[in-house]
């Protein structure tokens, strides 16, 4: 069986990692056709649209997505990525790798971030010169519809549960929907949750991240809190995330373009290709996804290293060690 990807590089050190992370894919024995498209600053720049209608088109309907990064359009980019793959869920991983220079080393856990509403929803309003409002949208079936994939993923996983994290105290209307509704559809499938208010969350993630595994939360908490893991287990060029929806699912890297670096063949293509590896899982070829997650372990512990991990080596030269190792 052939699975179509839709590659959309991006810019800045999209442009690299991306072709690194096609590279590892290439070495597994898996039939994918990789079919390439525009996005971003460099393509607004020639054509006037950071997001061409036929990248939209080809995301909507590919198998799965990779993704680089996009710059100042950002947001005119992925937002409406993520749209076409119809994805209600962000898998955000947080671990910390052997021999990796992390804060808190005996990090690991993943956010289950609501990726469709909250304070994203686009209800931003400047009433007066004085006055802007926010409408912050949370509804029962899209909390429902995280809240099965939650369960689904504690149980094909092997997770004991999930920790809700939400702040229903303050926001009782939205947040208390929220919470009532993943509980609900928790104690449905008999999965164990406990719960947890975002600020605590904070605090407690920093002093004691052994204590979390699953963490299931709305928009905003989930793209803060994770950012928060990030710095925990030691470095953007690590960490990768999936946008999930119910029939395909877009696969990028955490960090964006970086352009301090980007150009220069340095970049740490571990995230993109760790990305990849989620989306060969997703795929359903778990022992291949393993494989790559290995032969990445195993270079990020043993070198070659990117100069973001201390060492010198070009993206090249990981991606070749990564592959060989696989
Ligand atoms: P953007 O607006 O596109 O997010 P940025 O300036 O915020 O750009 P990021 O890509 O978010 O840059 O990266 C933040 C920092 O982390 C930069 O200094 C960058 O060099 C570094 N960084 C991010 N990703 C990588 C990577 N894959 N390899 C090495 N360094 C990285
Ligand atoms: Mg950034």
């Amino acid at each position: 069986m052939t699975h179509e990807i839709a590659v959309i590089p991006g810019d800045g050190i999209g442009q690299e990692v991306t072709p690194a992370a096609i590279e590892v894919l290439e070495a597994l024995d898996i039939d994918f056709e990789f079919v390439e498209a525009d996005a971003g600053d460099a393509v607004k720049e020639a054509t006037g649209e950071a997001l061409p209608e036929e990248t939209y088109e080809l995301a909507a309907s590919a198998d799965a997505t990779l993704f680089g990064a996009a710059g100042e359009t950002a947001a005119d980019v992925i937002l409406p990525l993520r749209d076409a793959v119809g994805s209600f869920v962000n898998i955000r991983p947080a671990k910390a790798y052997p021999g990796i220079d992390a804060v808190r080393p005996e990090t690991d856990l993943v956010f289950l971030r609501e990726n469709t509403e909250g304070v994203y929803s686009g209800h931003e309003d400047r009433l007066t010169d004085d006055v802007s409002t926010l409408t912050r949208v949370v509804t029962e079936s899209a909390s429902r519809e995280l809240a099965e994939f939650a369960c689904d993923y504690v149980d094909t996983d092997d997770h004991d549960g999930f920790t809700i994290v939400h702040k229903a105290n303050v926001m009782r209307e939205t947040d208390g929907l929220f919470r009532d509704t993943v509980a609900e559809v928790a104690d449905e499938h008999g999965v164990e949750t406990d719960e947890v208010l975002m600020d605590a969350f904070a605090t407690h993630v920093c002093l004691d991240p052994e204590q979390f595994d699953v963490v299931v939360c709305p928009n905003l908490a989930g793209d803060v809190l994770s950012d928060l893991a990030a710095g925990l287990v030691g470095g953007l060029g690590l960490l990768p995330s999936a946008n999930v929806g119910t029939e395909r699912a877009l696969f990028e890297p955490v960090h964006g373009t970086a352009p301090d670096i980007a150009g220069e063949g340095v970049a740490n293509p571990a995230a993109a290709i760790i990305s990849a590896a989620m989306m060969v899982e997703y795929l359903g070829y778990e022992e291949e996804a393993a494989a790559i997650n290995d032969a990445v372990e195993a270079t990020l512990e043993e070198g070659p290293r990117t100069a973001d991990l201390g060492g010198d080596a070009s993206t090249d030269d990981v991606t070749d060690a990564i592959v060989d190792r696989l």
